[in-house]
């Protein structure tokens, strides 16, 4: 039955208090095709039954059962249709954000690359990074299946999207000098197969700059940590090890902390990929001890929400005056 849409009333978190529908199936680990895993999640943030486990071969997180490809489709059709109004639009404090973000994203590239070079952006939502691309002198393309935000990048942007998926795009393999991807891998079922994709669409010695959430990030809080469309939970010893077996090298230039990896495609995955032997050790002492009581008794939650509301204070200082 659709699912009526209720904006964000107390109805609609009401709507939201119904277990996920989801048949799912039992995977492997997408990095390690390891069989053996511990539950270290069983609710998510809104408190829905919800299982995460670790995978004990390689320390890589993930949902189990894993949500099919249809799950996801109907999961993220039925969450549009609670959370926006009809045809959706990025909100004008959202693209103040996205649109810093892009300049930072592209200030950070800007050393690897030459005028000219083909950039694709995977999931490139609102379309601010492409246009930032594109103005520092790259040929940048974007992949965003939604269709109102493709919409929206093209006309206020002018900016070269595919409104599809990455599989479906129509992309010349061994097309781009540089990749980028922020904050998509983590909703991928086979992230594997994603990595596989990029390795065809770039050069010989192309470029891949992939950043996800990092799931041991001791900042965020344990109760936030679970969401129906996070399938993946990536540290940045479980993306480097994904990496190496996609046939890429991580860059020395990568940013320093959590999973954000500047990666050159190889022409062979590297062999002696396993080079974290007690990731899954290490993450499971750290679910253990990090704790919704560790957490909300330690100063870091309550310096967030400060630091959060001095940041809104002044996008709507930005935003008053523009
Ligand atoms: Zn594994």
């Amino acid at each position: 039955m659709p699912t009526r849409n209720l904006g964000n009333t107390p109805l609609s978190w009401l709507q939201r208090l119904r277990p996920y529908r989801f048949t799912g199936e039992s995977r492997p680990c997408a990095l390690c095709d390891g069989l053996e895993r511990t539950v270290v999640g069983t609710r998510d943030r809104y408190l829905m039954p919800l299982r995460n486990v670790l995978c004990r071969g390689c320390g890589l997180v993930f949902l189990d059962p894993m949500p099919t490809e249809a799950d996801i489709e109907r999961y993220y059709r039925d969450e549009y249709r609670q959370h926006y109004h009809g045809d959706s639009r990025p909100r004008a404090k959202s693209l103040l954000r996205d649109e810093r973000g892009a300049r930072e994203r592209v200030a950070l590239l800007a050393p690897l690359l030459r005028k000219g070079d083909r950039v694709l952006d995977i999931g490139s939502g609102t379309g601010a990074f492409v246009a930032a691309a594109d103005a520092a002198g790259w040929n940048a393309t974007g992949v965003e299946p939604h269709q109102g935000y493709s919409a929206f990048a093209r006309e206020h942007y002018q900016a070269d999207i595919h409104a599809t998926t990455l599989e479906q795009a129509p992309l010349t393999p061994g097309s781009f000098d540089l990749v980028t991807s922020s904050h998509v891998f983590e909703h991928l079922p086979a992230p594997q197969q994603a990595f596989a994709l990029v390795h065809r669409l770039l050069t010989s010695d192309g470029l891949f700059h992939i950043h996800v959430p990092d799931i041991s990030d001791p900042q965020r809080s344990p109760s936030a940590r679970w969401h129906f469309g996070h399938v993946h939970g990536f540290t940045r010893e479980t993306l480097s090890m994904l990496a190496w077996r996609s046939g890429f090298e991580v860059l020395p230039e990568s940013p320093a902390v959590g999973p954000n990896l500047f990666l050159r495609r190889l022409d062979q995955p590297v062999s002696d990929w396993m080079r974290y032997p007690q990731h899954p050790e290490t993450m499971q002492r750290f679910f253990a001890e990090h704790t919704a009581w560790r957490h909300f008794t330690s100063a870091t939650p309550y310096r967030r929400f400060f630091a959060r509301m001095s940041r809104f204070s002044h996008e709507r200082r930005r935003l008053r005056k523009s």
